[in-house]
């Protein structure tokens, strides 16, 4: 039926019965045995249909209205500076967050500066989370600025990270191999089962105190997810043990000591820029001797000299995805997108 009145007008304006005295609304007809037992029987049903009226009517205003409809609590509206770490965060958060990424689909991390735009999304989310460690540096910027007062995680704290900061943004290039902290946590799932995941959960219960028990629950699925996950990839690669590689940024390095493969050079050591051809020559040079079987490329950057440098070792180039983010066949999820970078390696690292 259609409903167009107050909420609750039938409670508020019962309409009168068309015939006869004040009926007993409430009243059992079939209990009282009076003359007047058939008009009250009949006032009886009308109240009924009435209260049955009222409590359609009801009905239809809690199912048309989405305030009423939807959970009692908002999503917690977060930010994450990065990709894999929105992956995380959807997965221990559920329906209970909405993430919101501030770095654009396919750009690096690494150099990236955001927009006064993208400052202002991260201002406004209740929560948000970065990498820290050099990795993210314009989060932790923004940390410093109008998003500090924010709740947030930074999962490699500034003193620990602020070494690798400077090495990370080195202007020479001193064969960077992450000597500081490596901040691309997410591509060891063991480190993210361990402490990545047990400390998102943590951060969002704190955030969201009635939710800790979803959060926790969520937390530990997943935790299982990621250990078939380990398994899987511990697997896939075990062919491939002591197999080493060029990447095209400093990237695998945690990677690589999981699952038993040697990053032994990098094509750029400072991201974004670059390299010499004297830091070519010396790429060259450690892939023959280490020999290398390949360059892992990435979406986004110009292969040209990984290309070059590949040809000059006689390795084959193959595209993997670090920093994630491009959705669909680069994985939807945390787990689609390691599977995908491990048929990448499986790829690059066949003989
Ligand atoms: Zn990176």
């Amino acid at each position: 039926m259609p409903y167009t009145g107050s909420p609750f007008p039938l409670a508020a304006h019962p309409r009168p019965a068309k015939r006869g005295s004040v009926p007993r609304a409430e009243g059992n007809p079939a209990a009282d045995g009076s003359a007047a037992n058939g008009l009250t029987r009949r006032v009886s049903r009308f109240f009924r249909r009435a209260r049955l009226r009222q409590l359609l009517a009801l009905s239809v205003l809690l199912l048309s209205s989405p305030a009423l409809a939807a959970p009692a609590v908002s999503p917690l509206r977060v930010s994450a500076s990065v990709h894999p770490l929105a992956l995380l965060v959807r997965a221990v958060g559920g329906e209970d967050v909405k993430v919101d990424v501030l770095l654009p689909p396919g750009v690096s991390p690494h150099g990236f500066e955001p927009t006064p735009a993208q400052m202002r999304r991260l201002a406004e989310a209740e929560w948000w989370i970065a990498v820290g460690g050099g990795l993210d540096p314009w989060a932790e910027r923004l940390a410093e600025g109008v998003s500090g007062g924010r709740p947030h995680l930074i999962l490699i704290q500034p003193s620990a990270g602020s070494a690798h900061n400077a090495d990370h943004n080195a202007d020479h290039e001193d064969g960077h191999r992450h000597s500081g902290v490596d901040p691309h946590l997410w591509l060891d799932p063991v480190l993210v089962r361990d402490e990545l995941v047990p400390r998102i959960s943590a951060a969002l219960s704190r955030q969201r105190p009635a939710q800790a028990k979803m959060f926790a629950g969520r937390a530990a699925a997943f935790q299982q997810r990621l250990t078939a996950l380990d398994a899987e990839l511990t697997a896939g690669l075990a062919p491939y043990k002591g197999g080493a590689f060029v990447a095209f940024h400093g990237a695998w390095g945690r990677f690589a000591a999981r699952y038993g493969l040697r990053e032994v050079a990098v094509v750029e050591p400072s991201p974004g820029r670059e390299p010499s051809a004297r830091w070519m020559a010396q790429v060259v040079e450690t892939a023959r001797r280490e020999h290398a079987v390949a360059v892992i490329i990435e979406p986004g950057f110009n292969p040209r000299v990984a290309n070059t440098i590949a040809a000059q070792f006689g390795g084959r180039t193959v595209t993997a995805n670090p920093e994630g983010g491009l959705g669909g066949t680069w994985g939807a999820t945390y787990e689609d997108l390691m599977r995908y970078n491990m048929g990448a390696f499986r790829a690059a690292m066949t003989p």
